[in-house]
């Protein structure tokens, strides 16, 4: 066999109206950039990764590559079930994968309400597998499937919530690992790898993709935002908890459970006093829309280590339309980005990867040229996960004719930037 005909050529899957998923031998699997179909480049596929999980997205038709037509087409109705419709399929892949496109599909009635807050990526079969447009973006396993033992995870969150009856906020984790399945909550009761310090019920942004609160009419929210205000003393019990026998331990402040915590940043100044005059070891976080340059001053002057920006583009004409701010402007983001950077903290951004508008030239030269203002140490590529055809038509997105790919975008950060990481998750930046 040739290198040439090793490359995987996965097939389209679909699925039929009892929600059973079929691949179709005789078109290929295709995906989307933008609101633009694409055939997918082999390079850019890998088997479906442990822990990801399939949608039928319902409503939707799928499109694929046709080789004998050489075009795309829809693919509707189910040919193994006569007048029944085909829907489109997509995988929502296990943290520390990026999606290098979109699954192809077009929706059958574009008033139709959202999809649910996940990643909708391009998912084909090809030998016995599903493959995925998509590549592992970060090599830290923490939040990998196969390292949770849930016997363990359910003895050790149980065992903790036994011991610490009366701190509210790890009650509130303890529910966070047994029912809802979190990861970093997990985490924090298997002591290892980074622990959510979740703080905040309100937010000064009204996000499209808001994970735990939304508006009527949009998409469910997929997490319940904590509903009170810990103190300052539960919050450092919980750091100190963590921090004490993690190794190279971090600890984040800013959730998906929560709203943003720089709303109280008096709160946050005073939980790193009372963690670092026990514990001066691991790593501080702060997970933020950085809103609010000067109460991140006053979190930094109580010794944050770290900070990660969240960010759906660093274009104002599709920032503000996403966010939706409240009481502040695109300009305060990139003023808190400077001065965290000018205090010498970590900074990541927290990009929302969207094929086609993350990596079009215009997104990729506005942010290295932000990049080389300010500076920057880490983009943590996250799969945005949001209905792509209600995002980009809600921000006005304009599809652009050049775009450089996913793994396009990192090269040429690269080359301009050598110092700059990529990877998916929050590293300790302190032993
Ligand atoms: S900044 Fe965070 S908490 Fe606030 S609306 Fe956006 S996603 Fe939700």
């Amino acid at each position: 066999m040739t290198n040439k005909t090793k490359k995987p050529r996965p097939c389209l899957v679909y699925a039929n109206q009892n929600g059973e998923i079929y691949d179709y031998p005789a078109l290929e699997m295709a995906g989307r950039r933008g609101f633009d179909f694409e055939r997918i480049d082999p390079q850019d596929l890998i088997p479906l990764p442990e822990g990801s999980e399939l949608f039928v997205l319902p409503d939707t038709i799928p499109v694929a590559w046709d080789p004998g037509q050489k075009d795309f087409v829809h693919f509707d109705p189910d040919p193994y079930q006569t007048d029944g419709p085909a829907y489109a399929v997509a995988a929502f892949m296990a943290p520390a994968y990026t999606q290098c496109l979109l699954a192809a599909f077009e929706k059958r009635d574009t008033s139709s309400p959202p999809l649910p807050l996940f990643a909708y990526t391009a998912v084909g079969w090809w030998k016995d597998r599903f493959w995925v447009a998509g590549f592992r973006s970060d090599l830290d396993r923490r939040q990998d499937l196969r390292g949770f033992n849930p016997e363990k995870v359910k003895r050790n969150t149980l065992k903790t919530l036994k011991a610490h009856r009366k701190n509210r906020l790890i009650q509130h984790l303890g529910k966070c690992s047994l029912t809802y399945g979190c990861p970093a909550a997990k985490n924090l009761f298997l002591g290892r790898f980074e622990a959510p310090l979740p703080s905040s019920p309100s937010c000064n942004a009204r996000c499209l993709g808001c994970l735990s609160l939304q508006e009527k009419g949009g998409p469910p929210a997929t997490q319940d935002r904590i509903d009170f205000v810990p103190s300052a003393g539960e919050i450092s019990e919980v750091a100190l908890m963590h921090l004490a026998r993690a190794p190279k331990g971090v600890v984040s402040f800013g959730q998906g459970c929560e709203g943003e915590p720089l709303m109280n940043p008096g709160l946050l100044a005073e939980s790193i006093h009372k963690t670092r005059n026990t514990c001066k070891t691991g790593t501080i976080n702060l997970n933020t829309n950085a809103s609010r340059p000067k109460g991140l001053s006053q979190v930094i002057d109580a010794g944050l280590d770290s900070i990660r920006i969240s960010i759906n583009s660093v274009r104002k004409e599709y920032y503000q339309p996403y966010y939706r701010p409240k009481g502040y402007v695109y300009e305060d983001v990139l003023r808190s980005w400077q001065l965290a950077k000018e205090a010498g903290l970590h900074v990541s951004l927290n990009l929302f990867v969207t094929p086609g508008l993350t990596d079009s030239k215009k997104e990729v030269e506005r942010l290295a040229e932000l990049i080389g203002r300010f500076g920057l140490d880490l983009i943590q590529l996250r799969n945005h996960n949001i209905d792509p055809d209600w995002y980009l038509r809600r921000i006005g997105f304009k599809d652009e004719a050049s775009c450089l790919g996913i793994k396009g975008m990192i090269g040429y950060l690269k080359d301009r930037f050598p110092a700059l990481n990529f990877g998916y998750f929050n590293p300790p930046v302190k032993g």
